[in-house]
């Protein structure tokens, strides 16, 4: 496991670097590390409140496959709340992160590391429900990954499984440029980020920390109305989208959607 690789790598054009791929270059060790700085765990929890919990219950939901669990945030609140959860992820060392994070709070967390677009190779069984979220499946960057990756989740859900996915609220970055109350996902203090350069086919957001160290991920600016539509296409019945955890509000208010997307 390379947690010993401390700067990223862009190559000589960084608005250049548009590669679903990248993402496993990008969480590098010190970065990775940072990160619970970032989403700062009390004040996240604090913000979402029971949101996911929730939605979970409503939906029946038991066993719950978090795919993108990062540094174990939402691995680890679900568990405390009841629920059966297995952790994936693509990158090895958020991983590592998450099973240290996990121990640290007295949880073995069941953990494979596994790209969404081969997920079914490597996540056996089906689950009630599938969460994607700390605007993580804005990683992909063409359109048949993201396709590909909605089938992968779909197919590994139950028959009326239900899956959680978030995104920025990039239509508004795109269409009126970024602001944010910075109030719901990345909650800690002294971190700034910002999008550093922004045009249809790419957002490459700038994190700094306290000690001066700064980091960067390019994603892809996803609208709301094509997820959406994805999700619709891939086979999802029902598609519910939330602004910042409310049913109702103005498209540009929120920072991030929340789509609730059901199979029957
Ligand atoms: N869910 C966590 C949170 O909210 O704090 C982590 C969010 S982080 C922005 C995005 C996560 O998605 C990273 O852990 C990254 O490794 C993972 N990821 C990105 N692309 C992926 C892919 N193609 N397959 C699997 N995991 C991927």
């Amino acid at each position: 496991m390379n947690t010993a690789v401390q700067e990223q790598s862009f190559g000589s054009k960084p608005e250049e670097c548009r590669d679903t791929d990248h993402y496993l270059e990008e969480y590098i060790g010190g970065f990775v590390n940072k990160w619970d700085d970032l989403i700062d765990w009390d004040s996240r929890a604090a913000s979402e409140g029971d949101f996911f919990i929730q939605k979970l219950k409503e939906h029946g939901a038991k066993r719950v496959l978090d795919v993108a669990c990062g540094t174990g945030f939402h691995s680890v609140r679900l568990m405390e709340a009841g629920f059966d959860l297995v952790s994936a992820d693509g990158s090895p060392e958020m991983l590592s992160k998450a099973f240290s994070n996990g121990r640290k709070r007295g949880h073995i967390l069941r953990t494979i590391q596994s790209d969404w677009r081969w997920l079914n190779r490597d996540v056996h069984g089906r689950y009630d429900a599938i969460i994607c979220l700390g605007n993580s499946f804005t990683h992909l960057f063409n359109e048949h990954d993201r396709r590909k990756t909605l089938a992968e989740f779909y197919s590994a859900l139950t028959h009326d499984g239900l899956l959680i996915l978030d995104q920025r609220n990039y239509d508004a970055i795109l269409d009126l440029g970024y602001s944010s109350k910075h109030t719901y996902y990345y909650c800690g203090d002294d971190v700034s980020v910002y999008p550093e350069y922004v045009d249809h086919g790419l957002a490459r957001f700038r994190y700094a920390f306290p000690d001066q160290s700064v980091f960067h991920l390019n994603m892809y600016p996803l609208r709301k109305n094509y997820v959406r539509r994805l999700m619709r296409e891939v086979g999802f019945q029902k598609v519910e989208t939330y602004g910042d955890f409310k049913e109702t509000y103005r498209d540009a208010e929120p920072d991030f959607f929340i789509h609730c997307a059901q199979k029957s």
